[in-house]
């Protein structure tokens, strides 16, 4: 059994990768159980919804949360997905790894970096300990070479120091290359 990271910057379709592998492994038998950070509270609790529209139901973990004491009171999965995997910490992280251990299948799916270009709690410890890592790549949204940053703006200018989380969608956030980023403006 593996642990898997995958990553990509926002609206990569991380969400709608996660809910498809869901519906697959459901289709064949498998016992799935999807998990999401408690700090993600844009669809409502316990509920991952992607872009294009597929939704599922979630266990939803909060920091300090043992995550096997959470999954154990809902079911014996055969397969964790986590979505958002970046707002776990070190520890969560490390409680998945010990499920892969055990026999049992972790795909994560999140973000790398924050808006000011360093790795979230969860994502370092993701690429520390995960057995594969791919990336779900996507365009930058000014030229059109591989995005690698979730730029925060305000204003039309590009925002670059803060409380690293800051939950936001569209109205916040775009997606650049570190060359456009680096520039400053949109
Ligand atoms: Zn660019």
């Amino acid at each position: 059994m593996k642990l898997y990271f995958y990553y990509g910057v926002m609206s990569s379709s991380k969400t709608a990768n996660a809910l498809m592998k869901k519906f697959h492994f459901e289709e064949h038998g498998k016992k799935v159980v999807l998990i999401k950070p408690g700090i993600d509270t844009r669809y409502g609790k316990s509920i991952v919804k992607s872009r294009v529209g597929l939704e599922s139901e979630a266990i939803w973990i909060n920091k300090g949360d043992n995550i096997h004491e959470i999954i154990s009171k809902a079911d014996s999965p055969q397969i964790i997905i986590a979505d958002e995997a970046q707002f776990f910490t070190e520890k969560q992280i490390d409680e998945l790894r010990e499920y892969v251990d055990s026999g049992i299948m972790v795909m994560c799916y999140g973000l790398k970096t924050d808006y000011t270009g360093h790795l979230f709690e969860g994502s370092k410890r993701l690429i520390e300990v995960c057995d594969t890592l791919r990336e779900i790549p996507s365009m930058c949204a000014k030229c059109g070479r591989k995005a690698i940053i979730n730029a925060k703006y305000s204003e039309k200018k590009i925002v670059y120091n803060g409380n690293p989380i800051d939950i936001g969608g569209e109205d916040k956030y775009t997606v650049l290359c570190y060359q456009c980023w680096k520039n400053g403006n949109l």
